[in-house]
């Protein structure tokens, strides 16, 4: 089963790279790019907002409703909610030791690819870390069938635009998604400055923060992993958590976890010490 699994998750990545190389080769349209701009905004926010910041820590609560949007925005990406919060649980858990599932100390390729396909936990073990979600009926709908939103978007964005709008607006999103998630997962372990004291080598990464929205912010956030807010400076731009603030205003989330300013002078003086 676990064999079937990996085969299928690297089949389903290489399947998705060959895809949106062929559709860039074979020449795309303005419609195509207008599906593009309208579905990966949404999956970046299901990526770093949703699956990151919601499902793996709580950043802030929500509806039943809202959340249910969330998951399926996460989807769009193909991503799992349930199961990229289990994973990430034990990121954070193991950072940089010999539990991690994704290091850079591990080697490039199993950091950036490999650990999609297989991160040295069993599905099990992963879904474990994060079982709590599943209570909900409709969470556990979308961890059994993740796959589904996506290729229900991309059947749609077919029968619209042909071959090249499905491949552009409903492919192209995941695949730049996976990079830059895979970018952070390296890069803000390895490159990159630290503004805190943590017991693991996270960075924070200028390049990747802006190429990530604010996840490149990654030393600020394993010592502070539940703030809603990575870019804890002035001048660190984080358009996640703008995203959060603006979700807070319009009354669709709450209780958005910040750090107070008091908790974060301690924390600087304890890397200066
Ligand atoms: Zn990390
Ligand atoms: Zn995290």
């Amino acid at each position: 089963m676990k064999r079937a699994q990996q085969v299928y998750r690297a089949g389903g990545i290489a399947l998705l790279h060959l895809l949106v190389l062929v559709a860039l080769l074979r020449g795309t349209s303005r419609p195509d790019w207008l599906a593009f701009a309208l579905v990966y905004p949404l999956a970046a926010i299901g990526v770093g907002v949703a699956m990151h910041r919601y499902f793996a820590h709580r950043a802030f609560a929500t509806s039943r409703a809202f959340q249910f949007l969330l998951a399926l925005m996460a989807a769009l990406s193909f991503g799992n909610a349930v199961h990229f919060a289990g994973k990430h649980r034990l990121h954070h858990r193991h950072s940089d030791s010999e539990g991690d599932v994704h290091a850079p100390h591990q080697g490039w390729w199993q950091c950036w690819f490999g650990s999609l396909i297989d991160c040295g936990y069993s599905d099990d073990v992963v879904r474990r870390e994060a079982s709590h979600w599943l209570q909900w009926p409709e969470l556990a709908f979308l961890y059994r069938h993740g796959s589904l939103p996506a290729l229900v978007v991309c059947a749609v964005l077919f029968a619209t635009g042909g071959f090249s709008m499905m491949v552009i607006g409903g492919c192209l999103p995941a695949v730049l998604l996976l990079h830059q998630s895979s970018a952070v997962n390296y890069f803000c372990h390895c490159r990159g400055s630290r503004d805190f004291a943590t017991r693991d080598t996270s960075t924070n990464h200028v390049i990747v923060a802006l190429l990530t929205y604010g996840e490149g912010w990654h030393n600020n956030h394993h010592r502070f992993p539940r703030s809603a807010r990575a870019g804890l400076r002035w001048w660190q731009l984080d358009l996640f958590y703008g995203v959060i603030c603006i979700f807070e205003w319009l009354g669709l989330v709450w209780e958005v976890r910040r750090v107070d300013a008091r908790h974060l002078r301690r924390a600087s003086l304890a890397l200066q010490s």
